[in-house]
């Protein structure tokens, strides 16, 4: 019945970008106003982050990878200094690491949530450790207060990953407005918020070297520079600024967050109620506090179940294949029983705004007909 009946557009697509219609009119007044780099919409756009958090000073740079990046250089990590992160990810979170010339020491995560825990910290900190880099998983907060005094004991910078987690909160903190912990959020193409391509820093404490070092290390501000015959560049930096053009996007975007919150929430909740139906795991989380960032399911023959609802034209998903099989990060591989078994079961579905129930409703039939016919096919082998 599923091949006979047309497949809705929104469901073809893993994820997609969704906007509300105002950007492009951002855009071309940006593009007109003729200054394209880090520029005074950029800093409007910083303030209204740093409001909407709830901190005092953001810093908006070029992409998450960049946010991670320079995170890193701000919390000092340089050569042999290890840094604690889930494999568990997209391969953005570890190379900044391997940028900075540090050393990534991967570690498991619990297989309810996909994130890590105090307890996968603690058993792999060393006399090395220097950071721990938690993913914020799906949007999902991730607590480490039972192993902070530790933490600050040794000196361990952390750092989120917040590239999913944009309007999520802790407990009743919001990501990001927790003191003492970096947070680096992604405004890429499908983000909850996008900028087109964009990232934002909540540094830890003073803002200042995290805005020297996305401007090859310079120290004066654009609008100063604008007037004086000299700046000063003070130490190492990166090109890493967020131009007015992308910023624009983010105003407008960030105008419209409620309604994105509120239509991620009744997606994830109708698929966790069907879901459920049909007797499928599905990683859950606290809808209450957590903008979910897709729908992710833990299906046996996950491969076959994958082609299937591909070749009938779902946009089906996995994120991610794990890090520490990848053949650029083999000197720091190590067994993780909960992540090398969740990669092999994990699938995402189709989600973005642009859904709706009946799209979900359709994804889980989609599904439920796809896990009997691979079980049959396999009774067949047999
Ligand atoms: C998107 C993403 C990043 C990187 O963000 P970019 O803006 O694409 O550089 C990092 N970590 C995770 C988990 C992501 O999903």
């Amino acid at each position: 019945m599923i091949m006979t009946v047309a497949v809705p557009a929104a469901v073809r697509r893993n994820a997609q970008p969704f906007l509300h219609g105002e950007e492009s009119a951002a855009v071309t007044a940006a593009m007109h106003a003729g200054q394209y780099g880090h520029g005074e919409i950029t800093e409007r756009f910083e303030d209204a982050v740093a409001r909407f958090l709830g901190v005092d000073e953001v810093v908006a740079v070029s992409s998450g990878t960049m946010a991670l990046h320079i995170a890193l250089l701000d919390a000092g990590i340089g050569p042999g200094d290890e840094v604690i992160v889930p494999s568990q990810t997209f391969a953005a979170t570890i190379q900044p690491i391997l940028a900075c010339g540090a050393t990534p020491r991967f570690v498991d995560i619990d297989p309810a949530t996909l994130t890590i825990t105090a307890r996968h910290v603690l058993d792999a900190l060393t006399p090395a450790t220097r950071a721990v880099l938690p993913v914020l998983y799906g949007g999902r907060a991730v607590d480490l207060t039972d192993v902070q005094d530790e933490l600050d004991r040794h000196a361990v910078t952390v750092i989120e990953d917040a590239a999913h987690a944009f309007g999520s909160r802790h407990g009743d903190v919001p990501v990001g407005a927790r003191p003492g912990v970096a947070t680096c959020f992604s405004f890429g193409p499908i983000k909850h918020l996008t900028c087109l391509e964009g990232g934002m820093l909540v540094p830890r404490g003073s803002a200042a070297n995290a805005r020297r070092l996305r401007l090859l290390g310079i120290t004066q501000s654009q609008a100063q520079r604008a007037t004086a015959t000299s700046y000063a560049v003070d130490g190492y930096g990166l090109r890493g600024t967020l131009s007015n053009v992308h910023a624009a996007v983010g105003l407008v975007q960030l105008d419209h967050f409620p309604e994105i919150t509120h239509i991620r929430k009744t997606l994830w909740t109708a698929y966790a109620g069907a879901l459920r139906t049909i007797g499928v795991t599905v990683i859950d989380l606290d809808v209450e506090r957590t903008v979910p960032f897709h729908c992710v399911v833990r299906v046996e023959r996950r491969d076959q179940v994958h082609r299937l609802l591909q070749d009938r034209g779902i946009g089906v998903g996995v994120h991610y294949p794990p890090n520490h099989q990848q053949p650029a990060f083999a000197q720091w591989h190590c067994p993780l029983p909960a992540t090398e078994q969740t990669a092999e079961e994990i699938l995402s579905l189709p989600f973005h705004p642009a859904m709706s129930i009946s799209d979900v409703g359709y994804v889980v039939d989609a599904l439920a007909q796809a896990l009997t016919d691979t079980a049959s096919n396999t009774e067949a082998i047999r």
